[in-house]
């Protein structure tokens, strides 16, 4: 719940600033077309068109659909990156949810005695696990992906268990 609820505070404040973007957007193009047209010229040429080429394409664009083409070439907003908030929290709750309940198994099968060092390197391995399928859904090289995750955890849960010492409690 609580990585969900971050996620949709995060997301939602991305969602806010890029609905606030294309408001400033909105309002320019219709105050002041001329300069808008020349913005969107510059950028064609900073992306290498020449200044003849780079004004065909700018006014082509601004006919064919002026605010997206703003919104794509001059903030960088692409209809594939869109803020999602609620999306991605149930993205966020699923997945925290189905890689918590890894250890937790791990905590039903073994004995009392044992729960500390065996949920300790039953997460590791679950994070390494979770890497490398992460990777391989992302076509991406695998080692890397497993290290880092794995790395990243087990600093978390060093650090955790620190605190934890520190306060004189289990954290
Ligand atoms: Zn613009």
């Amino acid at each position: 719940m609580s990585m969900a609820a971050g996620e949709y505070v995060s997301v939602s404040s991305q969602a806010d600033t890029e609905a606030a973007d294309l408001k400033r957007e909105r309002r320019e193009l219709a105050e002041d077309p001329e300069h808008e047209l020349e913005e969107l010229t510059r950028i064609y040429e900073s992306r290498g068109l020449d200044r003849p080429t780079a004004e065909i394409v700018a006014r082509k664009l601004t006919t064919h659909d002026v605010l997206g083409a703003h919104k794509r070439d001059e903030l960088g907003l692409s209809e594939a990156a869109e803020a999602k908030p609620l999306q991605a929290a149930m993205a966020s709750a699923l997945t925290f949810t189905v890689g918590a309940a890894l250890p937790l198994l791990v905590v039903l099968l073994l004995p009392v005695t044992l729960l500390v060092p065996a949920v300790s390197v039953a997460s590791l391995l679950f994070l390494a696990l979770l890497g490398g399928v992460g990777a391989r859904a992302g076509k991406a090289p695998l080692m890397p992906s497993i290290i880092r995750v794995t790395f990243w955890g087990a600093l978390a849960m060093a650090l955790t268990a620190g605190i934890g010492k520190l306060a004189g409690a289990v954290v």
